[in-house]
């Protein structure tokens, strides 16, 4: 981190967003993302220039060095928005994309596709899941790469691409071997979205919106796709490993950014609840259920950022195997204290809680998804469930 303690930051960090951010926020709000790209990018530069670019990368790179504990605290203030992610170029599904490509793929296809990336200079996407096959069993998949000399042949149906409407490459995982062991078939390659071929079919609608540009989820297809096999990242059948390697430290980020929104939702609801008088003099905070959903919600967010923290520590000195008992907790438990806190922040709003005068409606919408995607609650209590019960088995 040059010259910045890790205070220094959040607070630059936080000032960017309660102050100038405000208002890029409001119009992300009130019109979409794709309307307010100008401002988000000038903003995007006065975050680069403030030295909070990319908390994940290490200076060589461009980024701030920050190890898996230190960035969970930047993500926490950066959570505090639905732009603060973006501005820092550390948004999913790009961040995932980055670590993966920064470990596993080699020197041409970094100079080609990470670097813009870590630089903010385009987007990716992440294509894995099919509409045709429970995404909750990962390694059940009919996409296709078919080696044709130097070349993958790609066919394929894909959706909740995150980001790909406007994305410059997608990570595609696609089986190459569908006799091998089921965690062995597939293996993930680069597209460049402007191959013959690829094709967005739709940005979906999702809870009534359809979206644009970095906040969209997308039904993409791959009719015959053709790329070198020097896109490949990491080998031939490694794709399921590498998933699960990506998805360790992004369920970490997750959790992080959910507990900044629950911070916020918490700041909202009190704000409202000692302003909004139900007759005069008699304000929403004088209610005991108030006070008990301000109490309730204040121990849960605590509770669940220590829980993270841990998980974060385990990560950094365990692996991702080691950590697994932890990911699988926090990535259950925090999206259900997220779903409890934006519920009793909207409640204390009345009917402006469901407007676009709040981020609350808009976290609403969009983070309903936090207990499905990246494995869904009943994936994660099952494996912590089995995994805790194999310790107590006698034979
Ligand atoms: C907002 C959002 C963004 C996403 N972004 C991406 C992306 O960028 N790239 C990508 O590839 N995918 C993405 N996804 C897809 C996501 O990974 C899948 O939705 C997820 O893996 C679940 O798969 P599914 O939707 O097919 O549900 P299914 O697998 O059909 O499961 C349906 C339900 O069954 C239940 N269930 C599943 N397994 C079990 C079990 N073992 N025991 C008991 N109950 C069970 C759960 O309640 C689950 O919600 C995204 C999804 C969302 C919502």
């Amino acid at each position: 981190m040059t010259g910045l303690t890790l205070d220094d930051l959040v607070q630059r960090l936080r000032a960017v967003l309660d102050g100038p951010g405000r208002a890029v926020e409001a119009v992300v709000l009130r019109e979409g993302w794709k309307a307010a790209l100008p401002q988000l990018h000038a903003l995007r530069l006065e975050v680069k220039r403030l030295g909070a670019w990319a908390p994940h990368l290490t200076p060589e790179h461009g980024g701030m060095g920050l190890s898996l504990v230190q960035f969970a605290q930047v993500s926490e203030v950066l959570g505090r928005s639905p732009i603060g992610h973006w501005l820092c170029n550390c948004q999913a599904p790009d961040i995932g994309n980055m670590e993966l490509m920064h470990t596993h793929a080699d020197p041409s296809l970094q100079a080609r596709w990470l670097m813009p990336l870590m630089h903010g200079e385009i987007r990716s996407c992440f294509a894995m899941t099919e509409p045709e096959h429970a995404g909750s069993n990962p390694v059940w998949m009919s996409t296709t790469a078919v080696r044709d000399a130097d070349d993958y042949v790609i066919t394929g149906h894909k959706w909740f691409t995150t980001g790909a409407d406007g994305a410059a490459f997608t990570i595609v995982m696609a089986v190459t071997a569908p006799d091998a062991p089921p965690h062995k078939r597939a293996t993930m390659i680069v597209v460049p979205t402007d191959t013959p071929g690829f094709s967005i079919v739709q940005n979906i609608m999702v809870m009534g919106e359809r979206g644009g540009d970095h906040a969209s989820h997308a039904e993409v297809r791959f009719d015959a796709v053709r790329v070198p096999v020097t896109n490949r990242i990491g080998s031939e059948g490694q794709g399921f490993e590498l998933a699960q390697a990506r998805l360790g430290p992004g369920r970490v980020h997750h959790c992080m950014r959910w507990i900044g929104i629950c911070e916020r939702a918490f700041d909202l609801m009190c704000e409202r609840a000692v302003q909004r008088e139900l007759s005069p003099g008699e304000p929403l905070a004088r209610r005991d259920t108030v006070q008990h959903w301000v109490a309730e919600s204040r121990a849960e967010i605590d509770a669940a950022r220590l829980l993270v923290l841990d998980a974060a520590l385990a990560l950094e000195t365990r692996g991702p195997l080691g950590a697994r008992e932890q990911i699988s907790a926090i990535k259950f438990h925090t999206a259900a204290v997220l779903q409890r806190v934006l519920d009793r922040a909207i409640q204390v709003h009345g009917a402006m809680g469901l407007t676009d005068a709040t981020p609350l409606a808009f976290w609403w919408a969009h983070e309903r998804g936090a207990r499905i995607y990246d494995g869904p609650d009943e994936v994660h209590k099952q494996s912590l469930g089995r995994a805790i019960l194999k310790r107590y088995a006698t034979s």
